[in-house]
């Protein structure tokens, strides 16, 4: 199974991630967490992109794009992932399609989860509340939730025009979103 779970910071889709890819028994691959653990490390990757987390822009692609490559190269991810945060930009959804091309397989369905701004706004001080990340106070926000609408929208359109995207309402509790997530997979699986 090689599924997309998209949707703007705040949705959910860490804990979303965690119920399919234990239903699936596939890898998460989340570019977010991949950087910060760079970026706690200090690695030379970590230190690239940690400006950009910072203010909430994208790091550039051709840094995302090897990073990923290189993951996706991995034995673990050679029999199916979850991409969470990645592919961001039209750029990244065409290298994605040609690295899976490449490698013989298709991607069977993306998953998008529809959260209302407001809703993601006191989602997200909660959290930074709760978790300090630096990329949560409230001008970051700002900037992340614009770059989803203005970068990472039209990256979704692309499998929306391909007939591949399954849009689940990300409002009401963790385990009724989990629920339709679940069954909007279990529709990709059986469509493709
Ligand atoms: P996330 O945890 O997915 O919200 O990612 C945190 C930050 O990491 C983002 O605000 C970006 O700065 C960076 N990032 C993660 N994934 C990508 C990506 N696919 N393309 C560009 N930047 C990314």
């Amino acid at each position: 199974m090689r599924l997309i779970l998209f949707g703007p910071p705040g949705a959910g889709k860490g804990t979303q991630a965690a119920a399919l890819v234990d239903r699936y028994s596939i890898v998460h691959i989340s570019t977010g967490d991949i950087f910060r653990e760079h970026v706690g490390n200090a690695t030379a990757l970590g230190l690239q992109a940690k400006a950009y987390m910072d203010r909430g822009d994208l790091v550039p692609d051709r840094i995302v794009l090897d990073m990923v490559e290189d993951r996706l190269g991995k034995p673990d991810a050679r029999d199916g992932f979850l991409l969470d945060g990645f592919p961001r930009t039209l750029a990244q959804v065409e290298a994605l399609d040609d690295i899976v091309e490449r490698n013989g397989h298709r991607l069977d369905g993306v998953i998008r989860l529809l959260v209302d701004e407001e809703e993601l706004l006191s989602r997200l001080l909660q959290r930074a509340h709760e978790q300090g990340r630096a990329d949560d106070t409230r001008e970051v926000i700002a900037n992340r939730l614009a770059r989803y609408r203005s970068e990472t929208e039209p990256a979704v359109a692309r499998y929306r025009q391909r007939g591949i995207l399954h849009d689940v309402d990300g409002e009401g509790d963790v385990a009724q979103v989990r629920d339709r997530v679940l069954a909007a997979a279990a529709a990709a699986e059986q469509a493709s």
